[in-house]
């Protein structure tokens, strides 16, 4: 049998229709920022818990410190899951490792972040990453703008380089590109300066009417200080549909260690590491309101 064209793979694809469906259904999906096959079982097990669709985002370095292994991990978990689970990789930040991420197979999206350039290079490489994804059957995600502060494993926004909110405008261009994805809120990774998020209603709504018939408003930089079921209702509300969240689980990993290592088998530790990420993420599930939405 032909292999399926990538433009039909593209139609069906898992991360796509996981998104869509959240975006109908008027709530949010989490993408959970997995370091570890821990990190990666306790997705699959509260999306299999919760009835809840999932997406496990891993980042370069999970390619880049272990060969592809994590991925191949991932996509295998997510394939036997009982609930839909999609592959998604966040904050590519180099067209070498787009393309490797790409040719693995495994990843069902991948975040082309080219924020980094200035204005027209990040246009220009997008645009060329972009339908690299794309001709194989995965979507992208891409930021127009720029998200200040970095994440474990990420490289954070040099401090001379402004922070650039996404306008109408350049959402526009940038779907033109063939991207799924848009983050468009939620400029800041990490913990807030004091006084929490200022977020933009008028710049959302105003990026969700021109955009929102074609593409889907991602969001990054949900700090667990101030993004928890009422800012979430409000940021779904106006049309997001898939919210990262990283430090609020990982943190957990690194809790239950610093408390048993050494005290109990390792294997111990390890089953209390997958619980204790397992249940951050239900709870999440329950403020974005994807929890059994996919029963
Ligand atoms: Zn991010």
């Amino acid at each position: 049998m032909a292999p399926t064209p990538a433009t039909q793979r593209l139609v069906d694809n898992k991360a796509k229709k996981i998104v869509d469906d959240a975006y109908a259904g008027k709530y949010a999906v989490p993408a959970v920022c997995c370091y570890n096959l821990e990190g990666i079982l306790a997705t699959v097990r509260a999306a299999e818990a919760k009835k809840s669709p999932a997406i496990v985002q891993l980042f370069p370095f999970s390619i880049d410190f272990a060969d592809g292994v994590m991925l191949h991990a991932a996509a295998e978990a997510a394939a036997k899951a009982s609930v839909p689970v999609a592959v998604h990789m966040d904050h590519a930040q180099s067209p070498e490792i787009i393309r490797r991420a790409a040719d693995l197979g495994g990843f069902d999206g991948i975040m082309v972040d080219m924020s980094h350039y200035e204005r027209d290079e990040n246009m220009r490489l997008s645009r060329e990453l972009v339908a690299y994804c794309n001709e194989r059957g995965i979507i992208a995600e891409c930021e127009p703008g720029r998200i200040n502060g970095g994440e474990d494993g990420v490289e954070a926004t040099s401090e001379d380089m402004e922070e650039i909110l996404t306008t109408p405008e350049q959402a526009e261009e940038f779907v033109d590109l063939g991207i799924h994805w848009l983050p468009a809120i939620g400029n800041i990774h990490g913990p807030y300066p004091t006084g929490g998020p200022q977020l933009d209603w008028p710049r959302l709504k105003a990026i969700e009417d021109q955009v929102g018939d074609r593409v889907r408003i991602v969001l990054h930089g949900a700090h667990e200080d101030h993004f928890r079921e009422e800012l979430m209702r409000q940021c779904i509300d106006y049309g997001t549909a898939k919210i990262n969240i990283n430090g609020v689980m990982n943190r957990e990993f690194i809790r239950v260690a610093t408390e048993l290592a050494g005290k109990v088998p390792l294997t111990t530790m390890m089953e209390k590491q997958v619980q204790a990420m397992q249940a951050v993420i239900e709870l999440n599930m329950d403020w974005m309101k994807s929890t059994g939405k996919a029963a």
